[in-house]
Protein backbone atom coordinates (compact mmCIF):
# COMPACT_ATOMS: atom_id res chain seq x y z
CA UNK A 1 0.00 0.00 0.00
CA UNK A 2 1.41 3.37 -1.22
CA UNK A 3 2.68 5.42 2.19
CA UNK A 4 3.45 9.21 2.89
CA UNK A 5 5.68 9.90 5.40
CA UNK A 6 4.32 12.79 7.38
CA UNK A 7 7.71 13.98 8.27
CA UNK A 8 10.06 14.51 4.94
CA UNK A 9 6.72 13.47 2.35
CA UNK A 10 8.48 10.86 0.73
CA UNK A 11 5.95 8.35 -0.31
CA UNK A 12 6.89 4.98 -1.06
CA UNK A 13 5.52 1.36 -0.90
CA UNK A 14 6.79 -0.78 2.24
CA UNK A 15 6.01 -4.12 0.12
CA UNK A 16 8.24 -4.54 -3.10
CA UNK A 17 7.82 -6.67 -5.65
CA UNK A 18 9.52 -9.95 -5.30
CA UNK A 19 8.31 -10.16 -1.19
CA UNK A 20 11.39 -7.72 -0.44
CA UNK A 21 10.00 -5.02 1.93
CA UNK A 22 11.55 -1.49 2.15
CA UNK A 23 12.15 0.28 5.55
CA UNK A 24 11.63 3.77 5.24
CA UNK A 25 14.26 6.54 6.89
CA UNK A 26 14.24 10.11 6.50
CA UNK A 27 17.05 11.33 3.94
CA UNK A 28 19.48 13.58 5.96
CA UNK A 29 18.54 17.59 5.12
CA UNK A 30 20.58 20.64 3.69
CA UNK A 31 22.44 22.08 7.42
CA UNK A 32 20.30 25.71 7.33
CA UNK A 33 23.07 26.81 9.16
CA UNK A 34 25.09 26.69 5.46
CA UNK A 35 22.16 27.61 3.26
CA UNK A 36 21.14 29.72 1.48
CA UNK A 37 23.70 32.33 1.45
CA UNK A 38 27.16 31.03 -0.43
CA UNK A 39 29.20 34.30 0.64
CA UNK A 40 29.16 32.68 3.96
CA UNK A 41 32.65 31.56 5.03
CA UNK A 42 31.50 28.15 5.96
CA UNK A 43 29.26 27.41 3.11
CA UNK A 44 29.06 24.02 2.17
CA UNK A 45 26.57 22.56 -0.13
CA UNK A 46 27.30 18.95 0.97
CA UNK A 47 26.58 19.62 4.84
CA UNK A 48 23.26 17.97 5.92
CA UNK A 49 22.28 17.04 9.09
CA UNK A 50 19.52 14.58 9.97
CA UNK A 51 15.82 15.96 9.95
CA UNK A 52 14.17 16.87 12.88
CA UNK A 53 11.72 14.65 13.94
CA UNK A 54 13.33 11.76 11.46
CA UNK A 55 10.82 8.38 11.05
CA UNK A 56 13.17 5.59 10.66
CA UNK A 57 11.28 2.36 10.20
CA UNK A 58 14.57 -0.10 10.65
CA UNK A 59 13.38 -2.89 13.21
CA UNK A 60 14.97 -2.96 16.25
CA UNK A 61 15.41 -6.51 18.10
CA UNK A 62 15.12 -7.44 21.50
CA UNK A 63 18.19 -9.79 22.62
CA UNK A 64 16.58 -12.62 20.86
CA UNK A 65 15.58 -11.64 17.85
CA UNK A 66 12.45 -10.58 18.07
CA UNK A 67 10.85 -7.69 16.57
CA UNK A 68 9.74 -5.03 19.14
CA UNK A 69 9.13 -1.98 16.96
CA UNK A 70 10.87 0.66 14.57
CA UNK A 71 13.86 2.76 15.61
CA UNK A 72 11.74 6.40 15.17
CA UNK A 73 8.42 7.21 14.53
CA UNK A 74 8.89 10.55 13.26
CA UNK A 75 5.49 12.70 12.93
CA UNK A 76 3.95 9.00 11.47
CA UNK A 77 2.47 8.47 7.77
CA UNK A 78 -0.55 8.16 5.99
CA UNK A 79 -1.49 4.97 3.81
CA UNK A 80 -3.38 5.62 0.43
ZN1 LIG B 1 10.49 10.31 5.85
Amino acid sequence: MPTKCSTCTGTYTPQQAGNGQYFHACPPIANPAYQPDPTKPAFNLVQTIEQPNKRDENLVLDPTGKVIGIKAAGAGVTLF
